[in-house]
């Protein structure tokens, strides 16, 4: 399977090729794309955040492979105050965001390690929805729904057993 990976922006902290050489180890073949610019009509003015459906509307689509788009802006859906991803369930595209997931943002010390891990985390959640898979009640699986940071650092960095089986793919 291929994994498109589509930045809407400059990644300076090594987030692409982390993504990339992570994301290949797993799936295999997967390719950057050159920067996509970001609509103008995705920023809410009132709360100051982009629409993540329309990011993802924005990504391009592949007969052979998922597009991952990849964005340092803060996101949001309709319900929720903000999100760290976005897919289409069985589709073909899938976007996770940087912002709230860079210990900065936190007012903690940049820390690599924690960084990468939960750009991995939630781009292997995300594409998990794209290959079909819901939330997971296992708190620990990759698939588990998570509305803060504490969510995301809880999970583990793969899919649970049952996860696993429903994918079929490894
Ligand atoms: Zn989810
Ligand atoms: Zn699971």
């Amino acid at each position: 399977m291929n994994i498109y990976i589509a930045p809407f922006n400059d990644f300076k902290k090594g987030e692409i090729e982390f993504l990339k050489s992570s994301l290949s180890k797993i799936f295999g073949s997967v390719k950057v794309l050159p920067k996509l610019k970001v609509p103008q009509s995705a920023y809410n003015f009132f709360r100051r955040q982009y629409n993540a459906s329309l990011l993802l509307e924005n990504l391009p689509i592949f007969k052979d492979g998922i597009t991952l788009g990849i964005t340092s802006l803060d996101i949001y859906a309709d319900n929720l105050n903000f999100i760290f991803g976005l897919a289409e369930i069985k589709g073909k595209r899938a976007l996770i965001s940087t912002y709230r997931l860079d210990p900065t943002f936190y007012g903690e010390s940049f820390d690599k390690d924690l960084y990468y891990l939960r750009i991995i985390k939630e781009a292997l959640h995300e594409i998990g929805h794209v290959l079909g898979l819901p939330h997971c009640e296992n708190k620990t699986c990759v698939m588990s729904f998570s509305n803060s940071i504490f969510e995301v650092d809880r999970k583990s960095p793969f899919y649970c057993e049952n996860c696993l089986k429903k994918l079929n793919i490894f």
